[in-house]
């Protein structure tokens, strides 16, 4: 740190992100990537001519892509709003909405604290009950502070029943309730169908997981066209052209192959429940997903040692601190292949 740094950020604390190895090839399951490739029309849609386009700015209001969002989601496109990756669009709504305070789960995305600190919001972490899930009374009465849900969960997987979110939605007229679906194509239940009826939502999504698109940098977010404007407000006074030419072009070429994705996703399904099998069968507690990862731990075994040896092994798979999160790592679901031998792996550091 240098002495020239403005105060109010010396104590800052940045996010830390999984590993990203270089030249060693590594399974990877540390980041919560897709093992697949993005589809064939995003694979084809950037060619010469597109890349001579880079000496040209991108469309700072993203009108293609947001037009497309719209379609494939069933919403006015007014009432969608694109940017770099989801975090810049949860940095933006930190920026803009978190001036009575904000409140989120005490085990939650990580990001959620650093963004708080960043943009100087009072916050409050509510602890998860004691089998990892929310409890939406901790919820209700917040007074216009700005609510984080991610759902589902990070890093447990648990899924929030829409009916729970309701709730918080009713309870808080007067505050942004912003639920991160960051996780949602694997399993759970999308809050967008509840986008009509309150004013207050503000539901955000990623290419990042489901669409193999993680470093394309994509997010887009849904809400009534005010908050929208609210984040678009935030994005033209920090960086307009927050997403480059070729990430617009891939995704809208994406949400044309809506099939192959699915099946992605089907098959991310089917092997989060043969990973589930197995290591509960290897004696670990496994905390039921409808994302695509598990949250498991052993009893044997600390949770920083298995992903030790893990790596040794040659597999990254992810250990957060905290308390509670001792015995557990987060482990993201990748082909059938990749998890038998993770399987391996772990059969013999058990054993
Ligand atoms: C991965 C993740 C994000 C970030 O996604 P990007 O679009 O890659 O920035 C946001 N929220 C949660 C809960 C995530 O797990």
């Amino acid at each position: 740190m240098s002495r020239f740094i403005n105060k109010k950020y010396s104590d800052l604390t940045a996010y830390t992100p999984g590993e990203q190895p270089l030249g060693v090839k590594y399974i990877k399951l540390n980041t919560n990537e897709s093992p697949y490739p993005p589809s064939p029309s995003v694979l084809v849609s950037i060619g010469y001519g597109e890349l001579s386009d880079l000496r040209l700015y991108s469309d700072p209001d993203c009108r293609g892509l947001r037009r497309a969002l719209g379609e494939f989601y069933s919403v006015e496109a007014d009432g969608v709003f694109v940017s770099n990756g989801s975090d810049d669009i949860l940095n933006f709504a930190f920026m803009a909405f978190s001036e009575k305070g904000v409140v989120f789960p005490d085990i939650t995305y990580g990001f959620y604290e650093v963004y708080a600190k960043l943009h100087g919001a009072k916050y409050e972490k509510k602890p998860l009950c004691d089998d990892f899930s929310i409890k939406t009374e901790d919820y209700l009465d917040q007074n216009g502070k700005l609510i984080v849900i991610a759902n589902p969960n990070a890093p447990t997987g648990i899924f929030k029943e829409l009916c729970e979110i309701e709730k918080i939605l009713v309870a808080n007229p007067d505050s942004v309730v912003l639920v991160d679906e960051a996780y949602i194509d694997f399993g759970g239940e999308s809050a967008l169908k509840l986008l009509g009826k309150y004013k207050n939502l503000l539901v955000v999504r990623t290419y990042s997981k489901s669409r193999s698109l993680a470093g394309a940098r994509l997010g887009f977010a849904f809400a009534d066209k005010e908050i929208i404007s609210d984040l678009n407000k935030m994005k033209f006074s920090t960086n307009p052209y927050s997403i480059n030419r070729m990430t617009l072009i891939a995704g809208e070429a994406a949400l044309k192959d809506r099939e192959y994705y699915e099946g992605n996703a089907k098959k991310i399904i089917e092997t989060r429940a043969f990973v589930t099998e197995k290591l509960r069968a290897m004696g670990f507690e496994v905390i039921e997903s409808r994302a695509n990862f598990v949250l498991a731990g052993h009893g044997k075994i600390s949770g920083s040692d298995f992903a030790e040896e893990m790596k040794k092994r040659g597999i990254l798979i992810r250990h957060f601190s905290g308390e509670r999160l001792e015995k557990y790592n987060r482990i993201t679901i990748g082909t059938r292949a990749e998890m038998e031998a993770f399987l391996f792996a772990a059969e013999k550091i058990i054993g």
